[in-house]
């Protein structure tokens, strides 16, 4: 009998297009390992929110396969796992975070001292960020160069079907799911998210699928409007691997093909969208520190100021300023935000109450449910304008004037700030400037059931661009 391959699963937990999966099943019996490893990455364990998303992923997973659960540094479990089970090949897919590599290469180096293959497969990324490199053989800094490089290189390999495999069926122990308390408890704070999400590889298909029935037509024209439901929401799924980016390319790149030139707009701005992702890996990859340091490194000298008060406002969705709350309050209630406003709220954070872009990176980390370390890194820093191809600093969002341009009739604060729900649409973005009467007669006491803003912005704007000039010479 063929001996075991072991399988270890990482952020890519689905069983379709799966490269490491399809070679271990065509080595022998496959032993589906997932190892919980809080030690490796440090102090970017997973995030609250992540560790429930997990939870649901692994249960989904489990349903289909038979999952070996352990906890450790994954190199070390991987070593005891080939000894006990005597598997003669290790196969796993690529990830690209900070402290992989060097985990990767002790894993290597575990499998050949135990006289066990080694094999890494791509599948996380479309493009591997050794393959996309610019007329100088360099890393590209800007993002327009980096996608046409990425279109040029063409389509995605065709997409693998779910591989025909045994699952082994040899003893081996196995944690349960609930040993590791992913779900949090006092208080139960991911009830929203239950309500929202259904994680693992069928709700990531079944996404897929209502996108482009529903929201693709609409993409390319809506996407920036919060109070639209046109967006994919699969980050979290993209984040997990519960989808890869490949079959979210084809799928979209055959709806075009369907709709006979229709969609090619929306297709193509949805596709550029899927390459600001890989745009991030690569970046990631190549610049390593980039979740904790500023790309530009003139940035280090930045006069942060120092407000936990006003921090923990921002985290709680009470500034003041309702697309800013409203933001804020969708993320904890769904651990998710849109685009548009996570860009308005990380701006108010960094700029409006100069509070270290590194602060909200961390809140994000904490409470989203895609939370990632490629993308989440790579947009705090766009947004702060110490990233690579970033907004520039001194572009300073009016949460007033982008509330009211993107969400217009107020509908996207009315849902997640309900006690301004009776205010009239020209108040819901500012509803200091509403009179009296008009606040009396929506139920809205400032500074009881809503706050006053924390800071003026026009002020705060003046302040964030006097700040600016301590680094300007060498920004
Ligand atoms: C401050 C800030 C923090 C962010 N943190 C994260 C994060 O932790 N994880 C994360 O996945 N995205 C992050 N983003 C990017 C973006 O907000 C989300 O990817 C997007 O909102 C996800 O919604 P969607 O799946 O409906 O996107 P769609 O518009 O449907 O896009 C499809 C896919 O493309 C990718 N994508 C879209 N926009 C971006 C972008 N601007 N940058 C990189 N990839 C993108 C995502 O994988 C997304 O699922 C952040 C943006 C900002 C401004």
């Amino acid at each position: 009998m063929a001996s075991p391959s072991l399988y270890w699963l990482r952020n890519d937990l689905r069983l379709t297009d799966n490269a490491a999966l399809t070679a271990a099943a065509a080595q022998g019996p496959v032993i589906f390992l997932y190892v919980l490893d809080d030690e490796t990455p440090g102090d970017r364990r997973l995030g609250g929110a992540s560790r429930w998303w997990l939870h649901k992923s692994l249960e989904a997973l489990s349903a289909k396969v038979p999952l070996v659960l352990r906890r450790g540094a994954a190199d070390k479990v991987i070593a005891a796992m080939l000894k006990e089970s005597g598997a003669t090949s290790v196969h796993f897919t690529r990830d690209y975070a900070p402290w992989s590599g060097d985990l990767e290469r002790r894993v290597k180096v575990v499998a050949e001292t135990a006289g066990a293959s080694c094999h890494r497969y791509g599948g996380f990324l479309l493009h591997e960020p050794e393959a996309i490199r610019n007329g100088s053989g360099e890393p590209y800094k800007v993002y327009t160069p980096f996608s046409k490089a990425c279109f040029a290189a063409g389509e995605p390999k065709p997409l693998k079907p779910v591989p025909k495999f045994r699952a082994y069926d040899g003893q081996l122990k196995s944690d349960t799911l609930a040993d590791w308390t992913l779900l949090p408890t006092k208080p139960d704070w991911a009830k929203g998210m239950a309500a929202h999400w259904t994680p693992g590889e069928a709700g990531a298909a079944q996404r897929l699928r209502d996108f482009i029935a529903d929201g693709l037509e609409f993409y390319a024209d809506e996407r920036d409007r919060p109070d639209r439901d046109v967006t994919s929401r699969l980050s979290p799924y993209l984040r997990f691997g519960e989808i890869s980016p490949a079959q979210c390319w084809h799928a979209v790149r055959a709806a075009q093909v369907a709709a006979g030139g229709k969609l090619d707009r929306a297709a193509e701005k949805f596709l550029k969208e899927v390459l600001w992702r890989e745009f991030s890996y690569h970046l990631l990859h190549h610049w390593p520190t980039l979740p904790e340091k500023p790309f530009r490194p003139e940035f280090a000298a930045f006069p942060w100021s120092e407000n936990a008060k006003a921090l923990s406002a921002w985290q709680k969705g009470r500034t003041g300023y309702p697309i800013v709350d409203a933001g804020m309050r969708e993320l904890w209630v769904t651990g998710i935000m849109h685009n548009r406003v996570r860009m308005i709220a990380a701006s108010f954070l960094i700029k409006d109450l100069l509070i270290p872009w590194q602060e909200g990176e961390r809140w994000f980390w904490d409470t989203l449910v895609d939370a990632d370390i490629g993308n989440n890194a790579a947009s705090w820093q766009w947004v702060a304008g110490c990233g690579a191809d970033a907004a520039p600093y001194f572009r300073i969002f009016n949460p007033v004037l982008q509330g009211e341009k993107f969400d217009p009739a107020g509908a996207y604060v009315k849902k997640w700030l309900p006690e301004l729900a009776h205010l009239p649409d020209e108040f819901v973005h500012r509803p200091w400037e509403a009179p009296a009467l008009v606040l009396k007669a929506a139920g809205v006491e400032l500074g009881k059931n809503y706050p006053h803003p924390v800071v003026d912005h026009g002020k705060a704007r003046d302040r964030a661009l006097e700040a600016f000039k301590v680094i300007k010479g060498s920004a």
